[in-house]
């Protein structure tokens, strides 16, 4: 009998620790893909297969060289490079903006597990992608600061997190760059109503944001992150703010972008 128990011991724990470890494996690597329901071929800490992670369609050239808003190709782009009519109307405060891919919806779903849920390894990845971004633009990853685009301090209390921050201080650390993430603050919140027409946001966006104590930008070369640039008006707020604080250079980075033209399409 005495003999027996080490043998029922030993099994007792191998199925403790298979279930301890299956747990484990659930909750880092998820059975189906959070966008497109496929079962996860294999282990991985982001909940998205690898078929929709290259589905993302990126903005590639021709786009703007200033905002990078996607061109048309084809288009007349004019002898100084592609700058599209809102840039050559001037705009937008912040030097220059490039985002990693259009606003489809594989990537709406993927950015509202990141706003929602907060999940950090597909925030790395997310991050990774805009730190590569910027080491092919010199004007951006020449930067003395990262600095998130923030939330209301309310919604930021709701939800408990800012997922801009949650990219930003990955893009921060692979570029090894410090970051200042109470250094903007939103003032004045969004209108509750879902959608907003494109004149709302604007509307929306102005004043909204302020340099949280003086000048302490004085002279330096800033790089905004956000999570998706929709009209621009947020980040043409949140540059404004940066210069009335003395910030010489602004950039920004997000993931998606909405776009209108895609290159892909004829015209
Ligand atoms: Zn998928
Ligand atoms: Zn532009």
């Amino acid at each position: 009998m005495s003999k027996r128990w080490p043998g029922r011991l030993a099994r007792a724990a191998r199925v403790m620790l298979r279930e301890a470890a299956g747990g484990l494996v659930a909750l880092c690597f998820p059975d189906d893909c959070r966008v497109c329901g496929r079962a996860l071929e294999e282990p991985s800490r982001v909940p998205i297969c690898s078929v929709c992670l290259s589905s993302f369609r990126l903005i590639a050239a021709p786009f703007c060289g200033t905002c990078g808003r996607q061109m048309v190709a084809g288009a007349h782009l004019g002898a100084a490079g592609p700058v599209c009519a809102l840039c050559r109307r001037g705009v937008y405060s912040f030097q220059l903006a490039r985002s990693y891919a259009a606003y489809d919806d594989a990537l709406l779903r993927a950015i509202s597990l990141l706003k929602h849920e907060a999940i950090r390894p597909l925030a790395a990845w997310m991050g990774q992608r805009l730190a590569e971004l910027a080491r092919g633009e010199p004007a951006v990853a020449d930067a003395d600061v990262v600095v998130p685009v923030p939330l209301h301090p309310e919604r930021q209390r709701e939800r408990g997190f800012n997922q801009a921050e949650l990219l930003a201080r990955v893009v921060a650390s692979r570029l090894s760059l410090p970051i200042e993430v109470r250094a903007l603050e939103r003032r004045k919140p969004r209108p509750a109503k879902l959608k907003l027409s494109r004149h709302e946001r604007w509307e929306a966006a102005r004043g909204a944001y302020v340099a949280v104590t003086g000048r302490q930008f004085d002279n330096r070369r800033v790089l905004l992150v956000d999570d998706v640039f929709t009209t621009g008006a947020t980040l043409d707020a949140c540059a404004r703010a940066l210069q009335a604080a003395g910030a010489e250079h602004v950039t920004a980075l997000t993931v998606a972008r909405v776009v209108d033209v895609w290159a892909g399409t004829p015209p």
